[in-house]
């Protein structure tokens, strides 16, 4: 496997993990096995993906701003930057609601179908919507005041990234505002600690065909009752579609505005494309999305360093398609008169804030999905029925959908870089 491209190496690990997954299933004591002795492997992965998430972008985003000499700059870049982002997120919502509305996947579901999937997955609906009241408990203003870290060592121990990256930018708006000559050993240090950081993603990568290995069978085996995810196919295929479409998209706007070949960016970005896929969290893969961007695509610092941390956080491009098409399925299927143009409407202002609010982990969209849901009115006795409905198939949709939401940003970055 040595001369192999390092995309070639994470595809094999994650076909051979698929298949390893499938004959554990199917073997006496198989899923034992991997979940002690395969997942661990997987896990170790994410963790030292996570190890190295909060220093890189303190050094990466302060050796950035402080190299940009013009404070301006970075206010419009910052308006840019989420003027483009809540830009993509409505063209992915309105691209998803269009698909659902089209194809209309949850017509015709039959009752016992609905009522088994309801007793398979009751237990897990129940999980989401009290993980979703502890964001609906907050005031409205609690997502700003978040932003504002009291004590930095809490912001790196969450972490939270948002509060991260405010203490970097204003860290690196005060070295631009101190003399030159103070400022210099502290921009040193943190371009000698992003230079390292950076290496430390090579050789995690090192790691990376094998972890995805680990990764993937340990998502096979949590398969197992396949005869409700061929019911849900139809669902399944309009997310897909609509997420197809969005990567689409970015192509055409990488093509247009940066005048980059697709085949270029993708040959060059695919680590992190996969990884999301294997890992389900653009949080984990930050550090190899903010590698791949800065070493491969060759986005200058300062505008990686910003964009894509922020963008982890609050672009989901593809979590929000998948809001906007799992909201209207599931009307589809036990709330039909809720089908109206207005909630549709709601759907757009809703799947925007879920998305900016859902964390980068796995499952995150489907428990801000409550939130879709109950702007619209939808009836508080039939959401955990609505959840159960989409939960056997969640999984491998967050997988897609993360790949999307790193594409995303990672296409954001280009654009502003560009202009
Ligand atoms: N897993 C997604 C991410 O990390 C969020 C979600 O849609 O659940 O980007």
């Amino acid at each position: 496997m040595k001369k192999l491209a390092l995309h070639w190496k994470i595809i094999i690990g994650m076909i051979l993990g698929i298949i390893f997954g499938f004959i554990m299933n199917s073997v006496d004591g198989g899923k034992g096995f991997v979940s002690d002795w395969i997942a661990p492997f997987g896990k170790i992965f994410i963790n030292l993906l996570k190890l190295i998430a909060v220093p890189l972008i303190l050094a990466s985003l302060i050796k950035g701003i402080s190299d940009l000499k013009d404070i301006s700059k970075i206010r419009s870049m910052g308006l840019r930057t989420i003027g483009i982002y809540i830009g993509t997120t409505v063209i992915a919502i309105i691209i998803g609601l269009s698909i659902v509305n089209i194809i209309k996947p949850g017509e015709g579901m039959p009752k016992e179908t609905i009522e088994k999937i309801n007793t398979t997955y009751q237990g897990n609906a129940d999980a989401m919507i009290s993980k979703a009241k502890v964001t609906q408990d907050a005031g409205p203003l609690q997502a700003l005041v978040d932003i504002f870290p009291s004590n930095i060592f809490q912001s790196f121990a969450k972490p939270a990234m948002l509060q991260v990256i405010f203490f970097s930018l204003l860290f690196g708006i005060c070295l631009l505002l101190i003399p030159e000559e103070k400022a210099k050993p502290m921009v040193k240090f943190f371009d000698s600690l992003n230079e390292a950081i950076m290496k430390m993603v090579d050789l995690i990568m090192l790691f990376a065909p094998y972890a995805v290995f680990a990764l993937m069978a340990n998502v096979i085996i949590a398969f197992d009752d396949t005869t409700i995810l061929v019911k849900l196919l139809g669902y399944a295929a309009c997310v897909v579609f609509g997420l197809f479409l969005m990567i689409c998209f970015y192509m055409l706007l990488i093509k247009l505005i940066t005048k980059k070949s697709p085949f270029w960016f993708l040959k060059r970005f695919s680590p992190a494309q996969l990884l999301a896929f294997s890992t389900s969290s653009s949080a984990a893969t930050l550090p190899v999305t903010m590698e791949r961007v800065e070493e491969h695509l060759g986005v200058d610092k300062e505008v990686s360093g910003f964009v894509l941390p922020v963008g982890a956080t609050l672009n989901m491009d593809g979590t929000s398609l998948y809001q906007g098409i799992a909201a209207v399925f599931i009307m589809q299927v036990i709330w039909p008169e809720g089908l109206t143009f207005t909630n549709q409407l709601v759907i757009v202002g809703t799947a925007l804030l879920a998305s900016i609010g859902s964390a980068a982990v796995p499952s995150a969209g489907m428990v801000m999905l409550v939130i879709v849901l109950e702007a619209i009115g939808f009836p508080p006795e039939l959401l955990p029925i609505g959840l159960a409905l989409i939960f056997a198939v969640d999984r491998p949709l967050d997988m897609c959908r993360t790949v999307v939401n790193v594409t995303g940003d990672a296409t954001v970055s280009m654009i502003v870089a560009k202009s």
